[in-house]
């Protein structure tokens, strides 16, 4: 009786990983995402696009949900439709569920994301409302998939390199243009998740890398889901029966280098799979101990806008401006806009590993200085995590202007770009969250 109570009680506290995945790729042709100056709808696949998900689990009621997916990102409607009902159908508190988008140029607009940046036909509109529906119970699903998958686990951490990610925020005499810029900052980090079952086989693997998923640019019409597609199907191909996962990092002033060619893509997601293989034939420390998880949303200062100014960009030549004009008028008539922006950020502590998810197109200093400044030279910065509402700039970038800090906040939408405290208060209030989950 003894024995069998020891037993149990042993299982119960052993970790339990599970990892599922589901083809999200839409049935006909569709607007495709990230690109303004696309003229029409996607034309045919190259490769099947995915959401996938990886439950991990402690024993000890500590648990968390990565879905990882081939999308541009997910909207913050998206994002809360899809936790409410996780944690109705699966008890899954929000600060349990991670939604990471690998930032695809090459997948479908997800409504309503960037929708102030697209001019769809009412066809192409219902076509990505359509997907998104979809979209929404394809992952509510899958998260139950990963849950009932869950099964005896060993899971190590490490970190492993790829050198394709370059800045592309280029000093010019006429001010930062958007140019690759080998002397500016990069992490060229691989933080990888290794999942091995009881018997040691490769059950998962989820990897992340700071770099935009932008190979393939605006010519292009196949879906597909860029470098971070290839590298995961590459994965998935050389370890049968185990689920490749990809997450982006601080990605939001980097590029891949070359660019602009399937062949560059195809290139840059084996480099990729290289270095996770090579980080996983490596054997690492089993992760143990406890799971803890936070998730907070704080509030980032807009610059100063007034309704004056939207009213007179209503008779701009530019298209861009009397789109987000309308947008943010409506959004003043209906008293919905806030002269902050709702920013979601998160801690996990997975064992020895602590991991942090971040909204938005984050620059690449975050993880820079989140690193370096909590004393985590291995934590694993996931950003475009719950939300992608807009760049994510340093209040040096925000200083200096540029795509990042001033221009895209334009095509997101946004009423005014961020002000330059921004960066403080995110990590400030990161480095507190992290202490909670670390305690
Ligand atoms: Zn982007």
């Amino acid at each position: 009786m003894l024995l069998i109570l020891a037993a149990t009680t042993m299982l119960a506290q052993q970790w339990q990983a599970g990892a599922a995945k589901v083809d999200i790729t839409p049935e006909g042709p569709i607007w495709m995402a990230g690109y303004a100056a696309r003229t029409k709808p996607s034309e045919g696949v190259l490769i099947p696009l995915h959401a996938k998900a990886l439950a991990i689990d402690d024993g000890k009621k500590g648990r968390v949900v990565f879905v990882t997916t081939d999308i541009i990102g997910y909207p913050k409607s998206v994002a809360e439709e899809i936790a409410i009902a996780a944690l109705k159908q699966y008890k899954l508190e929000r600060s349990q569920l991670v939604l990471n988008a690998s930032h695809t140029h090459s997948g479908p607009v997800v409504w309503p994301n960037l929708a102030t940046m697209y001019f769809l036909s009412d066809r192409d509109r219902l076509n990505v409302e359509v997907f998104t529906r979809k979209l929404v119970s394809q992952v509510i699903d899958l998260i139950g998939q990963s849950i009932a998958n869950l099964k005896p686990a060993q899971i190590e951490y490490a970190t492993g390199q790829a050198n394709f990610g370059m800045n592309r925020r280029k000093p010019t005499p006429d001010g930062i243009k958007n140019s690759p810029h080998p002397q500016g900052p990069t992490d060229h980090s691989v933080p990888t998740l290794k999942v091995m079952d009881a018997k040691r086989n490769l059950q998962a693997v989820l990897f992340g890398y700071s770099c935009h998923n932008t190979t393939m640019t605006g010519e292009f019409y196949q879906l597909n889901g860029d470098y971070a597609g290839f590298a995961q199907a590459e994965l998935e191909r050389t370890h049968p029966g185990a689920i490749a996962l990809f997450s982006t990092a601080c990605a939001g002033d980097q590029n891949p280098n070359p660019r602009s060619s399937l062949e560059n893509a195809k290139l840059h997601g084996h480099e990729l799979a290289e270095a996770v293989n090579a980080t996983i034939s490596r054997k690492g420390e089993p992760l143990k101990g406890r799971i803890q998880s936070r998730f907070q949303m704080i509030d980032l200062p807009y610059q100063a806008f007034g309704r004056n100014d939207f009213e007179s960009d209503l008779t701009s030549n530019n298209k861009y401006v009397v789109s987000r004009a309308k947008h943010v008028l409506k959004m003043m008539d209906n008293r919905s806009i806030s002269h902050t922006l709702a920013y979601p950020i998160q801690a996990i502590q997975l064992g020895q590993a602590s991991i942090v998810t971040l909204g938005g197109e984050v620059v690449v200093d975050y993880c820079l200085r989140l690193r370096k400044e909590t004393n985590t030279p291995n934590l694993f910065v996931m950003a475009y995590s719950n939300d992608v509402m807009c760049y994510i700039p340093t209040s040096k970038q925000v200083e200096e202007g540029g795509y990042e800090s001033k221009d895209s906040f334009l095509y997101y939408g946004q009423p005014a770009p961020l002000k330059g405290e921004a960066e403080e208060i995110i990590i400030d209030k990161v480095k507190a969250l992290l202490e909670r989950v670390k305690k």
